[in-house]
């Protein structure tokens, strides 16, 4: 079965409603490749001003939910306001908010869980830090990571892409070579046919993150494991047009 290859746009903590709509006209005036599935995630502020905006087939994404039902939650947006707003899909356990907001696999998977559940897709990240790769832990923090969600979901990961990014190639200018990356996204795809089921593994995206722009996306995008990208700083530039349009 075929992957339909997934571009993602995570605007993090950036962008005013000027900026946000000179984005969304850039993409909606775009010629994009039909065959690309593209998410953009702007902050939760302006999920309804692009939902709104944006043409129909480019989906979007929250940054982050929580996993309980409307209440007393202060600061936090819930699965079903995020369904009630059209907006389909969430990021979850991007390594800003493991690390600055200190969300534990724990929490990560039980949000997941949460969101896939009440029908809301997932673009989970998962990744190491520079001193774990030096360590040589890298496959063992991605695999341990891997395991805490299976814990959580068991064997349904329909609604779940993965992006592997690496943390010290995160904003940082720093790609992963081609070779580290499909090293990972191989692991990533063996496991979880040894540990969900072939169907999984299969089927299931994985997204390479970590400094990805217009130059270093289309070597990347030929590894036969890298199905997509997660894309930060680039996403908020013109060139993520290109990005998408990186198989043409
Ligand atoms: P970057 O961010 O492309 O700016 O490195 C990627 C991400 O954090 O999702």
């Amino acid at each position: 079965m075929a992957r339909k290859f997934f571009v993602g746009g995570n605007f993090k903590m950036n962008g005013t409603i000027e900026s946000i709509k000179a984005i969304v006209k850039n993409l909606n005036e775009a010629k994009l490749d039909s065959n690309v599935e593209t998410v953009i995630a702007p902050p939760s502020l302006y999920l309804l001003l692009v939902r709104d905006q944006l043409r129909p087939e480019i989906e979007v994404a929250a940054q982050n939910v929580y996993d309980q039902p409307n209440g007393a939650f202060t600061g936090e947006i819930s699965v079903s306001q995020l369904k009630d707003s059209n907006i389909t899909w969430t990021i979850l356990g991007h390594s800003e908010r493991r690390t600055i907001l200190r969300e534990s696999d724990e929490v990560v998977s039980n949000k997941t869980k949460y969101a896939v559940d009440n029908g809301v897709g997932v673009i989970w990240c998962c990744g190491e830090s520079l001193e774990e790769r030096e360590a040589g832990k890298t496959i063992d923090v991605i695999t341990n990571q891997l395991a805490a969600l299976k814990a959580k979901i068991g064997n349904d990961w329909s609604k779940i892409v993965i992006a592997y990014e690496p943390i010290w190639a995160i904003g940082t200018g720093k790609v992963a070579t081609t070779e580290q990356a499909q090293e990972v996204h191989a692991a990533i795809r063996s496991w979880l046919k040894t540990n969900v089921n072939d169907q999984t593994a299969e089927a299931t995206r994985i997204l390479y993150g970590g400094s990805v722009n217009e130059k270093n996306c289309k070597d990347l995008s030929k590894q036969p494991d890298i199905d997509g990208f997660l894309v930060g700083g680039a996403s908020l530039k013109p060139a993520f047009v290109d990005i998408i349009n990186c198989n043409q």
